[in-house]
């Protein structure tokens, strides 16, 4: 199965889908980020909170896939936030993934009452411009803060991942995204599988598109124009998630979809939720 790829705002090619690995971990970690590579899978999404860097690269070296087709998202934590530490952040990174360059790196999350991602972005502009980081972007950031660092850097990030699915499109962030450049990430796409995979619409809509209810959702991420990053660790699900290139939803069945808004599902408010 091939992914196809869109052109991040710094030239680089990005994929239109990837694997998110929160919780792949282990030897069985490993079999199964091997078995999405093998399915089609390139981006594959970590983070140094997730401590699964080893089995990603671990994972990478087991495929036949040959390291240049593969693209490596890891995170900056909360706790490495600064110049200095996040410097020491992204050498841990390349020495647990066994790699020489990150393909994209994101701070993780911003941390405002720290008041540190610019630095941490700063850092990040550095290590990108010696080739240890291809592209640099961010997670769970508001138009705020991303109106910050563009303000102080002139650096717009390439990538900014946040909590997006049809209980939460983001409608005023995304046109934000799009109108300064920067690719939308989703993550938990699935809102984690809970009740969402049962409502009705999206129901019907596998019915009349004849694909699975979770090949509706991930589809509507792509009609928006964002990259989702469906996690699983079952061969046939990872495979199911990757096969939504073969149909289109029209943008009334898109709207359908966003009609499920009602808001954040966790709680994970980036003015006040702060991770380590
Ligand atoms: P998700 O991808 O929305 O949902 C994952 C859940 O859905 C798992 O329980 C998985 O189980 C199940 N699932 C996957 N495909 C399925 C299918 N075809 N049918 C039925 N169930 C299916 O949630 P997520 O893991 O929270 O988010 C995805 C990724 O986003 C994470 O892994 C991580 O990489 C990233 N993330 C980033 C942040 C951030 O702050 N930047 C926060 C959260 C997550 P099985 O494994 O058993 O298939």
């Amino acid at each position: 199965m091939r992914i196809p790829t869109v052109t991040l705002n710094d030239g680089t090619p990005f994929a239109e889908l990837g694997l998110g690995t929160y919780n792949l971990r282990g030897p069985e970690g490993v079999a199964s980020i091997v078995s999405a590579i093998q399915s089609g899978y390139r981006l594959l999404d970590t983070a140094v909170n997730y401590e699964n860097e080893r089995e990603v690269g671990e994972a990478v070296r087991q495929s036949a896939v040959p390291r240049d087709e593969l693209f490596l998202v890891t995170k900056i934590p909360g706790r490495h936030h600064g110049y200095d530490l996040a410097i020491e952040s992204t050498n841990g990174s390349l020495a647990a993934l066994g790699v020489d360059r990150i393909d994209l790196s994101l701070i993780h999350w911003p941390n405002p009452s720290r008041d540190l991602y610019l630095y941490t972005w700063r850092s990040m502009i550095d290590l990108r411009a010696v080739g240890k980081i291809g592209s640099i972007g961010v997670s769970n950031f508001t138009e705020q803060m991303l109106t910050r660092l563009i303000d102080e850097t002139g650096v717009v990030p390439a990538v900014n991942q946040v909590e997006l699915h049809p209980y939460f499109p983001q409608a005023a962030l995304r046109a934000f995204h799009a109108e300064h450049g920067i690719r939308t990430e989703s993550w938990s796409p699935l809102a984690r599988r809970s009740e969402l995979l049962t409502e009705q619409v999206i129901h019907e809509l596998s019915a009349i598109h004849g694909v699975t209810p979770t090949q509706v959702v991930l589809r509507w991420h792509i009609e928006l124009g964002s990259t989702p990053i469906p996690k699983s660790g079952d061969p046939d699900r990872q495979r199911e998630n990757a096969d939504v290139f073969g149909f289109e939803l029209t943008a009334d069945e898109v709207a359908a979809i966003s009609a499920l808004e009602r808001g954040r599902l966790w709680n994970g408010d980036p003015n006040t939720h702060e991770e380590m």
